[in-house]
C-alpha cells in the first residue's frame, strides 16, 4: 500500500511550490490506490500560527487535493515525540548539550577564524565520553555548561552524527546523491524548551504513519543524510524519496513573491479557477506527450514519476492565463456562474447576497466564455448584462452615436417594440429587413447599436446579446442613446 503525505510548515500561505508538492503527492497517492496524508509540522511555535493553518486547508481544499488521513498536528505529538527522544538518549544515540546560545555563537565565529567548519563543536559529546553521569536521567553534573551557567538551565537533545564515513541517498528523481559525513552536525533534536525539532519528527511522523514514498521540494535534499542516520538509530526501514527540483521564475531564480503572486488563494482572487490551476502547475515538472489540458481522471491514470522532470521548470504566467482561458471555454455556463457571483459582488455589479437569476447568469455567461481568460474579466463583461444602466466609452459615442444612426434606431425601436418573440433569430430578421431597405451593410446598425446596448463597440455577436439582454431593457437603451444623440 502506498503511503504519501504533504507536510506543509503554517509559516505562510499556501503557495505554489507548496501547491505542486502537494498535487504530485496526491497523484502519485491516487494513480495508485494509495493513501494522502496531510501533516501539519508546526513545531516551531514561533513562526507557526493558527490562520496558516487555516489557509492551507483552504487552499487543499479549494483545488480539491482531498487527502485521507489528518490533518494532523505535530503539537498534538509531543509526547510521541518525546517517547522517541528518552529512546535515544537511554540507547546513548543523542545526549545532552548545555552550551548556551552565546557560546555557540562565540565558538562558531572562532572556528570561522580558524577555517574550521562552522559546526557544533561536539564539546557535550566529548564530555560524555569522559565520564559524564548517566545522560538518560537527565542534565549531567559537571558538565560544561554548569561550570559556567546557572545550575539549572535546561539542556537541549543532541543526536550523534557519525563522523566518519559517506551517507548515500537513493533519489528516485537524482539517483544516488554522496554526502560525506563529517559535514553532517550533531543536530539538535529537543530544544532545550522541550520542543521537538523538524529532522527529528519528520522520521518520527513518517515511519509512525507508514510513510511509503517521501516526495518533496529538492529544497530539503540536505536534510536527507540527517534523517537516514535518525531511521537507522531507530531501527526503521527507510522510505523511498523523490526530491521535486524547484520552480524558478523566468530570471531563473527560485519563484518568489519578487516573481507575483506565489499564494494559490491569491490566484483564486484573480479570477483563475482551480482545476486550470491544477493543470498547470502538474505540467511544472511532469508531461505526458504533447497533451496541455487534462481531466482531473486524465491526470490521475497518467501520473507517474517517470515522466517527471529532472531540471527545474520555469513559471509563465502567460500560459496559465492561457490554461485558464481554455478552462472557461469548456466549463459549462451553470458552473461559471455560480464561480463568478464573489466576482460581480465584488465589483459592485450585483449586492452581496442580493442573488441573481443563476439560469439567465447562465445565458448570459454562454455569450461570453469564449473571450474571458478570468473570472474577473468575466464578471467585468457581465456588466452590461445585469446592470440597469451603462456608461458609453467617449470614443465610441462620438463615432457611432450621431445624427447618421439616430434614425436608425429609432426605425429599430419601432420594430422590436411590436416584436413577440425577442430571440436571436428573429432579431436577426429585423435588423437584416432595416439594412436591406436602406442598402447599408449589417455593421451601419449593428455598431451603433452595440455601443447603444454595451457602452463599447466589443460584444459577442448582437443579436444573442439583446436577446439574453431582454425586450425591456433592450428598448431603453435604445431610448437612451437616441437622447444622446
Ligand atoms: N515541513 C517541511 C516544509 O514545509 C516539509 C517537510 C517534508 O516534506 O519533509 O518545508
Amino acid at each position: 500500500m502506498i503511503r504519501v503525505r504533504f507536510a506543509p510548515s503554517p509559516t505562510g500561505h499556501l503557495h505554489i511550490g507548496g501547491a505542486r508538492t502537494a498535487l504530485f503527492n496526491y497523484l502519485f497517492a491516487r494513480n495508485n490506490n494509495g493513501k494522502f496524508i496531510l501533516r501539519i509540522e508546526d513545531t516551531d511555535r514561533t513562526r507557526s500560527t493558527d490562520e496558516y493553518i487555516e489557509a492551507i486547508i483552504e487552499g487543499m481544499k479549494w483545488l480539491r487535493l482531498e487527502w485521507d488521513e489528518g490533518p494532523f498536528r505535530q503539537t498534538d505529538r509531543f509526547d510521541i515525540y518525546k517517547s522517541y527522544v528518552e529512546k535515544l538518549l537511554k540507547e546513548e544515540k543523542a545526549y545532552y548539550c548545555y552550551c548556551s546560545p552565546e557560546e555557540l555563537d562565540e565558538r562558531r565565529k572562532e572556528a570561522m577564524a580558524q577555517g574550521k567548519p562552522q559546526k557544533y563543536d561536539r564539546r557535550c559529546r566529548k564530555l560524555e565520553g569522559q565520564g559524564a553521569r548517566g545522560l538518560a536521567s537527565g542534565p549531567h553534573s559537571g558538565g560544561f555548561a554548569e561550570e559556567n551557567e546557572s545550575p539549572r538551565r535546561q539542556g537541549a537533545v543532541r543526536f550523534k552524527m557519525p563522523q566518519e564515513g559517506q551517507t548515500v541517498v537513493d533519489d528516485m528523481m537524482r539517483g544516488k546523491v554522496v554526502f560525506e559525513n563529517d559535514q553532517l552536525d550533531d543536530l539538535i533534536i529537543m530544544r532545550s524548551d522541550g520542543t521537538p525539532t523538524y529532522n527529528f519528527t519528520v522520521v518520527v511522523d513518517d515511519v509512525d504513519m507508514k510513510i511509503t514514498h517521501v516526495i518533496r521540494g529538492d529544497d530539503h535534499l540536505n536534510n536527507t543524510p540527517k534523517q537516514l542516520h535518525i531511521y537507522k538509530a531507530l531501527g526503521y526501514e527507510i522510505p523511498l524519496f523523490a526530491h521535486l527540483p524547484m520552480i524558478l521564475g523566468a530570471d531563473k531564480a527560485r519563484l518568489s513573491k519578487r516573481h507575483g503572486a506565489t499564494s494559490v488563494m491569491a490566484y483564486k482572487e484573480m479570477g483563475y479557477l482551480p482545476d486550470a490551476l491544477v493543470n498547470y502547475l502538474v505540467r511544472l515538472g511532469w508531461s505526458y506527450g504533447d497533451q496541455e489540458v487534462f481531466t482531473r481522471e486524465e491526470l490521475i491514470k497518467h501520473f507517474s514519476f517517470e515522466n517527471v522532470g529532472k531540471s527545474s521548470a520555469v513559471f509563465n504566467p502567460e500560459k496559465l492565463i492561457w490554461l485558464n482561458s481554455q478552462y472557461i471555454i469548456k466549463s459549462n455556463p451553470e458552473e461559471l456562474a455560480e464561480m463568478v457571483i464573489p466576482f460581480l459582488e465584488n465589483a459592485g455589479t450585483i449586492q452581496k447576497g442580493q442573488g441573481i437569476d443563476k439560469l439567465w447568469l447562465s445565458k448570459a455567461i454562454k455569450t461570453l466564455q469564449e473571450r474571458a481568460k478570468t473570472l474577473v474579466e468575466l464578471a467585468n463583461s457581465l456588466r452590461y448584462y445585469i446592470a440597469e444602466d451603462i456608461e458609453y466609452n467617449e470614443k465610441a459615442k462620438v463615432k457611432f452615436l450621431n445624427e447618421k444612426s439616430r434614425d436608425l434606431l429609432s426605425e429599430l425601436k419601432d420594430s422590436l417594440t411590436s416584436l413577440a418573440d425577442f430571440s436571436a433569430s428573429s432579431l436577426e430578421t429585423i435588423f437584416k429587413a432595416i439594412v436591406e431597405k436602406h442598402g447599408i451593410k449589417l455593421g451601419a446598425l449593428a455598431q451603433p447599436v452595440r455601443v447603444a446596448i454595451t457602452g463599447g463597440t466589443e460584444s459577442p455577436g448582437i443579436f444573442e446579446v439583446l436577446e439574453v439582454l431582454g425586450k425591456e431593457k433592450t428598448i431603453k437603451r435604445l431610448e437612451k442613446a437616441i437622447k444622446a444623440i
